[in-house]
């Protein structure tokens, strides 16, 4: 496994491998590797002659008030992951060769960013699909792997590159949980032991949400205050928002009819976690 951080100089070796015809797989991370992150370079390596991780922590898509600056780095361990789970490559891009001063061109998100995290974290899918799109043009990858752990980007990068013409087939991956039912994150090394342990009322809210459907609740509206009151029945959490949205336009629905994603942020402490249920089975 190599690591580089020169955009020159991974060019090189992908137009070499794609002069002998092999596939590449992607799959663009922040670091701070957890087995979630690790599930996606698994199966990346099933489905391609070669895996690609990058690791940079994009300044783009956090706002001024957000953790950029002691978001968890640990690029040592980072490579030991993705040299057990087989990537080929890790891409570090430098802040400056990738984000150079003179950037004033960026991907503009419409209708898709405006809600869920959109709205409380403004611009953060700018800076996402800004970064993303810069990724796929240097690195031309015909398979990229994105987890539903977050469910509105993934629908947002799906439709960027149908819209903009990307030429790399998007790979959703399943959400990987602890034990409890907590979804993995980066961020949960930030929780202290009374928080990591409140969390999983997270997980445990959305579970109930889903028993709801099955008996065929259909009412959104209700199945939303359920969720509500069962994460306020937790004194440590915070809810920032939570939304039931139809699956692919991300809008909001009043009668579930259609595959719909729940999807909720809460605040334990400084921590804002994610996590989502979809539901197809209507
Ligand atoms: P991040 O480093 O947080 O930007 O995440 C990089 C990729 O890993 C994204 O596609 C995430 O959706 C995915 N990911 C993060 N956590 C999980 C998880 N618990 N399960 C599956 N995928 C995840």
């Amino acid at each position: 496994m190599e690591t580089i951080s020169k955009i020159n100089e991974i060019r090189n070796i992908i137009n070499e491998w794609k002069r002998q015809g092999l596939t590449i797989g992607f799959v663009p991370t922040m670091g701070c590797l957890h087995q979630g992150h690790l599930s996606l370079i698994e199966q990346a390596k099933n489905e391609n002659d070669k895996v690609i991780v990058s690791i940079f922590v994009n300044p783009l898509q956090f706002r001024p008030n957000e953790d950029f600056s002691r978001y968890p780095r640990s690029l040592d361990k980072d490579l030991e992951g993705c040299r057990n789970f087989g990537a080929d490559l890790v891409f570090t891009p430098s802040l400056n060769d990738l984000l150079p001063e003179k950037n004033l061109v960026y991907v503009d998100v419409d209708l898709l960013g405006n809600n869920l995290c959109g709205s409380s974290r403004e611009g953060h899918f700018r800076g996402v699909c800004t970064i993303v799109a810069k990724l796929f043009n240097i690195l031309t990858p015909d398979k990229s792997y994105f987890g539903e752990k977050d469910a509105q980007q993934l629908a947002i990068i799906t439709r960027m590159a149908e819209d903009l013409n990307f030429n790399t087939k998007i790979v959703p991956c399943a959400i990987v949980r602890e034990s409890d039912g907590l979804a993995m994150s980066s961020r949960n090394v930030y929780l202290t032991l009374e928080e990591r342990q409140a969390a999983t009322i997270i997980s445990k809210s959305l579970s109930s949400a889903k028993s709801l459907l099955q008996k065929g609740k259909r009412d959104s509206l209700n199945i939303k205050s359920f969720i509500i009151d069962s994460i306020k029945t937790e004194p440590l959490a915070n809810i920032d928002y939570v939304e039931i949205v139809d699956h692919s336009t991300l809008q909001f629905v009043d009668i579930i009819e259609k595959p719909i994603l729940i999807a909720v942020a809460v605040y334990f402490g400084k921590t804002r976690l994610i996590d989502n249920l979809t539901y197809k089975e209507v």
